[in-house]
């Protein structure tokens, strides 16, 4: 299939391959360039708290990162801690 962009012919892989460059290329600078976006989140900004929510703790969150901080979360982290944006590991 191919695409027509003013008197430009484009088949529908190409333009593909160009869009998923443009998007990787715009948020990999993103990344590199906005330091704040990067920061950890502060413990009271997502209700961190000591002890675990039912089956849901620290130590099997995806974030956590032994043995006691987070790639997310600012601060000590415990393994037995919780907060809401939790994710199963
Ligand atoms: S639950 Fe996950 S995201 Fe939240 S503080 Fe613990 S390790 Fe970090």
């Amino acid at each position: 299939m191919e695409l027509k962009i003013g008197n430009v012919r484009i088949n529908r892989r190409a333009a593909l391959r160009t869009l998923v460059g443009v998007v990787g290329t715009g948020c990999a600078l993103d990344l590199a360039t906005s330091p704040a976006r990067a920061a950890k989140m502060s413990q009271a900004a997502v209700s961190y708290q000591g002890s675990p929510k039912g089956a849901q703790d620290c130590s099997n969150c995806k974030l956590f990162e032994a043995p006691g901080s987070c790639k997310s979360v600012d601060g000590a982290i415990s393994p037995q801690g919780w907060c809401k944006i939790y994710v199963k590991a």
